[in-house]
This record gives structure tokens, sequence and C-alpha cells, in this order.
């Protein structure tokens, strides 16, 4: 029977596929006994996954030697007492000997007796190694269910589960994964920027997915509105097929804005950059007629592989990024890791309290200066083939800009020495993404020659509302007096100090936020090429003019309600369609 669930659209498109249900290990309800005569083979099965799991602790340790801090090797050894510890070893071998518990199942009750025993501590450190234990066992039951080699195929599934990592997307869409269901998530994680990246349709905040959907149901899931249907018959499957056309067609007719110049009915143009994070964003970004790259998020590089990509590679890619803008201005934002972006290579192996608050973007960069010497290199030679602007991402103090531009500078010439080709002025800029940059932002702007609004983590910062968290999505909103008004004050003081100043958040996406960017005198959006051409549409039917009239009254609106009756009525005041 035809059932139907929602989630939040947060990629859009629409597949038709079987389930691939991934349960949370917590989770995992599996077999919990296995017969006497396979009591061996279940212990050896452990035993394999355990061993698997140091190998692999050994291999990262052994990767990373001499990259990383004491801190955070400490925590690799942590793990790796932990899997040689015998209060957990012993007492698995007799829950699977004595009351012949399948080895998933003693691992998940092994973990709850300990887990027990470390919340029971007064003391909040020890307490905390929760998070290390939990480390250490999902990765033996990653090793558990290890699927044999050969059945690697997902093909034409759509994977269910309680939330994706960025790092693994990819990699799941070249197994042959169409769609992505996820009963967590936000639509503003990293995750759905990079599902709407690959065009793969994503749903997140699914809640109780993971309870109905079974492996190999048959559904279809639509990432922009969010339905899942379940069981679809000849009825849905039409629908779908007639919401693939209408995808189709809406496309064919925006492709004639390709190569319209993105200018409002008053005759100002509009600058629109790209958002990428692979060569195929780039051909894309091409392909749309974007100005420049924007944005170039570089840790998606780093996020899909297990070693720290070299200069070599680095320089490579960012060279052949250049190349792709054929002479258009190519902006590479330096390493963003941390909060939710943790990757596999160790660099932000350390357990923090509140990664959004903690080391990440500039800050970590500078705490690795090896690191960072290596991917400014990469950028600084991938500089002499093309415009090169460097964007720093997290700012929140003068000194870090210095610091880079100090990087810079001795790099560069170190690089000229070397014979390499290095561009003799390279952009420097400063993401504007927490609260104290944008209010402070006359303090730094001398050391700038750009500037980009990073919204998506604006937003956290300011509302103090977590951009991943559902339980506070509706606190997260950009359409908040506070945001709108910090908006308004960091392009005018730019604007004062004319320093070049764009939007590469979310929100410079959204065709129905063009309005109130526009009165806000924004004149650069970086977006993702996905919907270049709806913006652009939503600019060439504005009149900026009218707009900068109706400036101060966005700036009066009292609410979130407030701000949405103005841009219903600045919206009113357009008239929309394909010119
Ligand atoms: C932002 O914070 O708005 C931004 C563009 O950076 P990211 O989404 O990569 O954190
Ligand atoms: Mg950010």
């Amino acid at each position: 029977m035809v059932m139907r669930l929602h989630g939040h659209g947060a990629s859009r498109g629409s597949a038709l596929g079987r389930a691939r249900v991934r349960l949370p290990y917590t989770q995992e309800t599996g077999k919990k006994h296995v017969p006497a005569a396979a009591v061996e083979g279940e212990l050896q099965r452990l035993h394999q996954a355990i061993d698997a799991a140091r190998a692999e602790m050994r291999e990262l340790r052994h990767r990373l030697q001499g990259a990383l801090p004491a801190e955070v090797g400490e925590f690799l050894d942590l793990h790796a007492m932990l899997l040689d510890d015998p209060e957990l070893l012993v007492a698995l071998d007799e829950l699977i000997r004595n009351n012949r518990y399948s080895a998933a199942y003693a691992l998940r009750t092994q973990r709850d007796r300990l887990a027990q025993v470390f919340e029971g501590m007064e003391d909040a450190y020890l307490k905390s190694r929760l998070d290390d234990l939990d480390h250490v066992i999902s990765r033996i039951h990653a090793f558990l269910h290890k699927r044999p080699p050969g059945v690697k195929g997902l093909a034409g599934e759509i994977l269910v589960c309680e939330n994706v990592a960025p790092s693994e997307l990819a990699q799941l869409q070249s197994q042959g994964v169409v769609g992505i269901i996820s009963s967590g998530g936000n639509t503003l994680s990293h995750s759905a920027i990079l599902a709407r990246s690959l065009h793969l349709p994503l749903v997140v905040n699914a809640s109780g997915v993971l309870n109905r959907l079974n492996d190999g149901d048959v559904l279809i899931v639509d990432g922009g509105s969010g339905e899942i249907i379940l069981d679809p018959g000849a009825v849905e499957l039409d629908q779908h097929r007639a919401r693939l056309r209408e995808l189709a067609r809406e496309q064919r007719e925006l492709s004639h804005l390709r190569s319209k110049p993105t200018r409002t009915r008053d005759g100002v143009d509009i600058t629109l950059l790209a958002n990428a994070e692979s060569h195929d964003d780039v051909a894309h970004a091409h392909a749309m007629g974007a100005h420049g790259l924007g944005l170039y998020r570089t840790e998606f590089l780093f996020l899909q592989r297990n070693e720290l990509p070299g200069e070599e590679e680095q320089f490579q890619i960012y060279r052949d990024t250049v190349l792709g803008m054929c002479g258009r201005p190519v902006t590479i934002r330096t390493l963003d890791l941390g909060a939710d972006k943790a990757d596999r290579t160790g660099l932000v192996l350390g357990r923090e309290e509140n990664p959004a608050l903690g080391l990440r973007g500039v800050r970590l960069s500078l705490a690795r200066p090896k690191v960072a010497d290596t991917q400014l290199r990469a950028i600084l030679r991938a500089s002499g083939y093309g415009p090169v602007r460097v964007l720093v991402p997290m700012v929140s103090t003068r000194d870090e800009i210095l610091a880079v531009k100090r990087r810079m500078t001795r790099l560069a010439s170190g690089l000229r020495n070397e014979g390499h080709a290095v561009a003799e002025r390279i952009a420097l800029g400063a993401m504007i993404e927490v609260p104290a940059a944008a209010i402070a932002l006359e303090s730094f702007i001398d050391l700038v020659d750009f500037l980009s609004i990073g919204t998506n983590d604006l937003v956290q910062y300011l509302l103090a509302a977590d951009r991943n968290n559902e339980a506070v999505s509706t606190l997260y909103s950009a359409l908040h007096p506070a945001v709108v008004r910090l908006l308004s004050q960091v392009i005018a003081a730019a604007q004062e100090h004319g320093t070049p100043v764009a939007v590469c958040g979310e929100i410079a996406g959204d065709p129905q936020m063009v309005p109130l960017l526009l009165a806000l005198g924004l004149t650069e959006f970086s977006l993702h090429p996905a919907t270049l051409l709806e913006v652009r549409r939503s600019i060439r039917d504005c009149d900026l003019g009218l707009l900068r009239d109706r400036h101060q009254k966005l700036l009066r609106a009292r609410d979130r309600r407030g701000i949405e009756r103005w841009i219903a009525d600045a919206t009113a005041g357009s008239s929309p369609g394909l010119r």
C-alpha cells in the first residue's frame, strides 16, 4: 500500500529506487543470538574486526606522524589502548561464548555496560571519554559489517540513514546511490550543501524513517518538497515521471538566460560568482556564465580521503580550477575544516566539546602551520596561471589576517626563488561569518582587498542557533532583524572603504532573497551554479532604485514576519517572467 512520509527537502531532484537502510550501530537490532556451533566463527569474526580497527589506527598514526600536535596523538593512543583493554575484550568473548550473543549484540551490550560506568563518573573529563569508547566501538562495528568484496554496488538505491557525513557523499554517489534520506540533519549542513553540488536528491530530518523503511522497499524521494513515497503505485510513478519532465522543462526555460546579462530592470549590472567544491562545479559555473568563482571550498579535497593531499596534488587541482575559469577570478578559500566538516585524515581528530566554537577555519590552519604552508604554496603556484584571490575563513581578529598575509609574502618570495611563476599581486579577503568580525570590521578592513559574507555561519553565531540542529531550526533564520541589520552595516562599511563585498552563504542562491540583498546594497552574489540562472532571472525582475528606496523600511522590520511581508511587497512590485 502506498505510504507517504515527510522530511525537509535539502537537495532538489526526484529519485526512484530501492531503500538501503543503514541503522546507527546503537540501534542495530541484528541477530541477537547465534547457534552453539557458530560461536567459534562469531568469535573469529569479532577478532578480525578488532584487528582491522587496530590496523586502521596504526596506519593513521603512522601516516600522521609529525603532522599532529601532541594532544591529537594522545587521542589516537587512547583509542589504541581501548582496543587492547581487557575489560572490553574479555567481556566480549564471554558474552559470545557464554551467552551465545552475536558479535554485534555483544559489542552493543558491553558498550552499554561501560557507558553506565562512564556516565556515573564525577570527573567531567573521564565522563567525556564515552565519546572515545563510542568511536572505537563504531570502528569495530564498521569492520564487522563491512560488506564482502564484490558487493560494492549500491546502484539504484536510496540510502536511508540517521545522518550522512560530507566525506561519504561523493563515494556513495559513485557507487550508484540515487538519493538519500536521513532521519536527522539540516538543510544548511555541509552535507546538504555538497549534495546540492552533486545534484543528489536529499531529504533530511525525516523522523521515523529508520523504523518504517526496510531494505529493499521501493521509494520515490523528492528532494525539493521533502516527500517520500513508499511502494508507489501507477499514479505515483506517473507523477514522478511528470515531475522529472517538469524539472527538465524548467531547466530548458532557464537556459536561455545563460548568455543574458545579470542586469536589473533599471540597468544596474550585478556580479554573479559561483561557489564550487569540485571540478564539475567549475565546469558548471563556466557553462552558466558565472563571472568567476567567489568561493572554492578547498576542504572538500580533504574530506573524501584518508591522507592529507600534498602540495603537488593541491597545486594541480587549483591550477586546473583557474584554467577552467578561463581568465575569470577564482577565489580559493583556505582550509575550513572543523565543526561538521570533520575529516578522515586525522587533522580534526581532537574531540571538542563545542566544535563550532573550536579549532576550525583559519584557527586550525594557524595551529597546523605545515598544513597551511603546503596549501598556500599550492595556491600561490596556481596564481601563475590566472587571477587567484585567497579567502580566509572564520576570521575573528586582525592578527589572523596579518599572520596569513605574512605567511603568503614569505612563501611567495620562496617560490619565486625556486623559479615558480607567482602572480605579482594576489588579493586577500576575509570571510565575514563571526559576528566579531562583522562588528569590528573597521579594525581590519585596511588589511584586506575584499570581503565575503558567510551567512550560513554568521546566522548561527549571531543567533546562537546551531545550523545543523533541527531542534532550533525555526530560530536559525536569515530573516531575523539582527541579521538584516548586520548585513546592512557590513555592506555599507565595505562600500565606504571601496572594498568589494559579496555574500557567499546559501541565501545568495535563494531567488526569494534577491530583493532583500539588493535593497541592502549588495552587488556581488556568490552561489552554487545550480541556482545561478534562477537568481539571474530574479535580479532581472528587480528595480534596484525602488528597492533601495525601501531600504529603511526593511531595517525597521521588527520580526521575521515583518521581513517576510517586506519581501512579499517587494516581489509584488517586480514583474516576474523570463526577460
Ligand atoms: C558560510 O558560512 O556562509 C559559508 C559560505 O561557509 P561554509 O558554509 O562552508 O561554512
Ligand atoms: Mg562558513
